[in-house]
């Protein structure tokens, strides 16, 4: 039976991307059915909304999908479609993989997996501003919600992330020194999760604070990570960073119904529809959804296979100082798949 999957090109750089990485997943032999959605800019282009029924339909379906990155329209009162996708399937966990891939460069032997919590924390939208003084803008409030179900669940997730792969140990990366109640929560929960794990998989908690710097001076003595919403958000970018930057970080949303694997990056419109975008993290993506799916030896073999074309082959695009165009990389990552 051939793989049913959601293919949303999206904007900019996203259909470029997309046909290389469409490519090396044919290249790995197994069959897959695509189907073609629209999403961002080029959905209102087509239907004039950004995220279609017959797209959201398509993933209630097959519940996989490869997505290209997503133009959020500017104005007009368009959400955010990332956002609406992560709430209407639930996508709680937030998976991005970070691994040195070029050697020679500030850290080499980085090898992150940073699982962040995508529905809660302080990013639920709950805002308001307090009357001070006469002053209706005085003061600003944001409301961060910590459910046991939600802390539960992502942080289950990470620890099972980590026997699938191999993984020796779990850093829960909280600061419940001073956000007692919330953060407070989910390290109280982590601490009863990993007792279950004790026998396979090591535990130790960080404050957030501390786990920046030592992110910076020491990134070795990270294995997988998990953290809340605000947290994740901005030590993820940290932790791309130390390996390259963006365009090498891929990022799978994790639901219970659905998954939805992606670039990290935007859709690039500076460099779109010149063959220049880089398609390793769509690749890198597109190896996390094999995995998801249980193809573990065809996802090493896609990561491999950019591994390889990158270091060994010296075929790189623009972005890594080379000429290649993102198809020659792409068909180059296929020859070496195949
Ligand atoms: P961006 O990531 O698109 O681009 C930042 C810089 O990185 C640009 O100079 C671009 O040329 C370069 N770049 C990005 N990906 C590259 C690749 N694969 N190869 C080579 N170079 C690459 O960020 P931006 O310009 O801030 O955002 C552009 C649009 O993308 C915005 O509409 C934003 O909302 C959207 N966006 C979407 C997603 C998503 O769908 N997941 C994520 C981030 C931004």
């Amino acid at each position: 039976m051939p793989y049913d999957i959601t293919l949303i090109p999206g904007d900019g750089i996203g259909p470029e991307i997309t046909d290389a990485t469409v490519k090396v997943l044919e290249a790995t032999g197994l069959a897959f059915t695509w189907d073609r959605q629209l999403g961002g800019m080029a959905a209102v282009d087509a239907t004039g909304d950004p995220l279609p029924p017959a797209t959201l339909d398509s993933i209630r379906r097959t519940k996989l999908a490869l997505k290209g990155p997503l133009t959020t329209p500017v104005g007009g009162g368009f959400r955010s479609v990332n956002v609406a996708l992560r709430k209407e399937f639930q996508l709680y966990a937030n998976v991005r993989p970070a691994k040195t891939i070029i050697p020679g460069g500030r850290f080499d032997h980085v090898d992150i997996v940073l699982v962040r919590e995508n529905l809660e924390g302080l990013y639920i939208g709950q805002e308001r501003w307090v009357e001070v003084d006469g002053d209706p803008h005085g003061q600003a409030e944001s409301v961060a919600v910590v459910t046991r179900v939600g802390a539960e669940r992502v942080i289950r997730y990470a620890f099972e992330y980590a026997i699938r792969h191999h993984r020796k140990k779990v850093t829960l990366v909280h600061k419940a020194n001073i956000l007692k109640y919330t953060t407070g929560l989910f390290l109280e929960i982590g601490r009863e999760i990993a007792a279950e794990y004790a026998d396979r998989v090591a535990f130790e908690d960080m404050i957030v604070d501390n786990c920046a710097m030592q992110l910076v001076i020491r990134p070795e003595q990270f294995d997988v990570m998990v953290t809340t919403n605000l947290f994740g958000d901005i030590l993820s970018d940290e932790i791309s960073g130390l390996v390259g930057g963006l365009g090498l970080a891929p990022g799978g949303n994790i639901g219970s119904d659905a998954a939805i694997f992606e670039a990290v990056h935007g859709s690039a419109p500076d460099i779109a529809g010149q063959g220049l975008a880089n398609p390793s993290a769509l690749l890198l993506a597109a190896a996390m959804m094999l995995e998801h799916i249980g193809e573990d030896e065809a996802g090493r073999r896609v990561r491999r296979a950019i591994i390889a074309t990158i270091v060994a082959d010296e075929v790189r695009t623009r972005d890594l100082g080379g000429t290649a165009s993102t198809q020659e990389f792409g068909d180059a990552v296929a020859r070496r798949v195949g």
